[in-house]
């Protein structure tokens, strides 16, 4: 899938396969420890203004399930992302849910003021802190990938804030 996000609107609509923001479901979330100049990553929690779509997931795997979307409309992550899965990827311990035969990882795009049209795809925890404590709009877009067969699908949005 090609994500196209575009974060100078309010919508979602130019995203395939997603469905009206909802809030809520979150894995990662920032949050100030001491100071806003020390922010830090934490698990677990839900944070304001993420979008989850997992709904838009399962709709396409049913899709494929049923036979209505082929295995290679849903597997086919493209070049880049493909390297950016394998070189900077983190590792989960959901299984791919077309192959069976690999965990997948998430790869985060980073889009804000001065990154790349295209986003930054992160590399470590330290870096989205770092940037989340840039002066700015930051947007946090998650997808996970199989790096056996090519599947993949925007997970969650977030907005990075050191506050
Ligand atoms: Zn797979």
């Amino acid at each position: 899938m090609l994500y196209r996000i575009d974060i100078s609107s309010e919508s979602n609509a130019n995203i395939p396969g997603s469905l009206p923001r909802q809030r809520v479901i979150s894995v990662a979330t920032l949050c100030p420890v001491g100071s806003s100049r020390h922010a830090t990553v934490r698990t677990g929690e839900t944070r304001p203004g993420e979008v989850d779509y997992r709904l838009a997931r399962g709709a396409r795997l049913t899709a494929f399930r049923t036979g209505r979307l082929s295995r290679m409309e849903v597997c086919d992550a493209q070049t880049e992302l493909m390297r950016n899965a394998n070189a900077c990827g983190k590792a989960t311990r959901r299984k791919c849910p077309v192959c069976e035969h690999r965990h997948l990882v998430d790869v985060t795009y980073v889009f804000g003021p001065r990154l790349p049209r295209s986003g930054r795809c992160i590399t470590s925890t330290r870096e989205l802190v770092t940037l989340a404590e840039r002066v700015g709009k930051f947007e946090a877009y998650v997808v996970e990938v199989c790096t056996e067969c090519r599947w993949n699908h925007l997970t969650r949005a977030y907005p990075l804030s050191a506050s």
